[in-house]
């Protein structure tokens, strides 16, 4: 298992892991992310409601767009 850490003690200390890539989330460009807020994974694309979020664990859902 190849463990990665990076140095952002300047960023958004908050992770959140895409449900659909299974990568982190960038959430650096959401300073103000809430419960129920859509933002978008910038590594696979996908829309994702946040279901909850707990200290620094955020958790999300993938929004099905319907379409
Ligand atoms: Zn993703």
């Amino acid at each position: 298992m190849l463990r990665l850490y990076s140095l952002n003690l300047n960023l958004n200390p908050m992770q959140l892991v895409c449900p659909e890539c299974k990568n982190k989330v960038n959430l650096a460009i959401y300073p103000n992310l809430a419960k129920d807020q859509v933002i978008e994974c910038d590594i696979c694309g996908i829309s994702l409601l946040v279901s909850s979020i707990s200290g620094d664990k955020v958790e999300a859902e993938v929004v099905d767009e319907g379409k």
